[in-house]
């Protein structure tokens, strides 16, 4: 199958952007890298009358940092997230996750803007995202503003983000040496969505006051911070102490769903099993 037809515009800038967003009306469509778009429009799951191209705005280009945070432009490929050393030194989790993203094809090309707009359930920077607890710098035509990544998300397919927004930087805080991370999926091949995934943040060296961020990815419609388990592991003597609970409290926090990868017992058995390596990995590292 083909797309529909449509007309092509590439912006020059973020406010020629936003002007022909809103000109186009309901039938105006952004496009950074095509990755997850256009395999919609070929499948005629959407029929946009114009396409506006954002893929060289300046304005949503870069990696930078200050003093106490690190900024990605909502244009970054994929492929310049996983060199950076920027991101490598001061949210190594983002590089740990990316190399599960599809395909070096794919990566090239693909944004973090325009898979973080896609909200794809499955995909692995936004459970990223709500671990490292970003913030999505968003302009539309009221002006700009900005968006805690844990309210970012909001189901299927679903974000915060207007049909006249523009998702513009990531602002993430750098991560103090202690704190510790990990990423893990479980994919039937490389470069597949994953059937469950874990990406996980602990912060703090103590067994008392450790905070603990496990979001889950893949279970479910949207990214989700299990909250519950997380304070089984924190109240815990030793969090290992707590784990068994932390496990049996998954059950609260997650809402598995039934499809043709997994049905819902299994993806939650996963989600225990991805929690237990998960803490046995971020303990290991403290000892290390
Ligand atoms: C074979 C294959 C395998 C894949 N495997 C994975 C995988 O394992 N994990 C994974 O996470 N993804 C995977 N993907 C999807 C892909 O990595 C990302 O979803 C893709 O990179 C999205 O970025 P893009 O720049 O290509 O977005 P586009 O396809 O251009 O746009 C996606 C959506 O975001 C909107 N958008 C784009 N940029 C912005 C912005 N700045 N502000 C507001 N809205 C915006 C667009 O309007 C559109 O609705 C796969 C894709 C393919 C084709």
């Amino acid at each position: 199958m083909k797309a529909y037809a449509f007309d092509y515009v590439r912006a020059a800038t973020l406010v020629e952007a936003l002007s022909l967003l809103e000109r186009a009306g309901e039938g105006g469509k952004l496009i950074a890298g095509g990755q997850s778009l256009v395999p919609a429009l070929n499948l005629r799951l959407l029929a946009p009358q114009i396409l506006i191209d954002i893929a060289q705005l300046p304005e949503l280009r870069g990696i930078t940092s200050d003093d106490t945070h690190i900024h990605l432009g909502a244009g970054t490929r994929h492929a310049e997230l996983a060199t950076s050393a920027l991101v490598g030194q001061h949210v190594p989790l983002l590089q740990t996750a990316i190399r599960h993203v599809a395909h070096a094809a794919i990566r090239n090309r693909g944004t973090l803007g325009g898979n973080l707009a896609h909200a794809d359930p499955a995909s692995e920077l936004p459970a990223c995202m709500i671990a490292l607890e970003a913030t999505m710098l968003v302009v539309g035509p009221k002006g700009e503003r900005r968006i805690d990544a844990i309210d970012f998300f909001k189901g299927l397919y679903e974000t915060a983000l207007e049909a006249d927004d523009i998702l513009v930087r990531i602002s993430i805080a750098r991560s103090p040496a202690e704190t510790r991370v990990h990423f893990n999926e479980l994919a039937r091949r490389a470069g597949d969505y994953a059937m469950a995934g874990l990406a996980m943040v602990m912060h703090g060296t103590q067994p008392q006051g450790l905070r603990i961020r496990p979001v889950f990815f893949g279970i479910g419609d949207r990214p989700t911070l299990a909250s519950h388990a997380a304070r089984c592991l924190e109240q815990a003597a030793d969090p290992m102490a707590g784990l068994a609970a932390a496990q049996q409290a998954l059950s609260q926090d997650l809402s598995p769903q039934e499809d043709l990868q997994a049905d819902a017992d299994t993806r939650m058995q996963l989600a225990r099993v991805l929690l237990k390596r998960g803490l046995t990995d971020l303990l290991a590292q403290g000892r290390g």
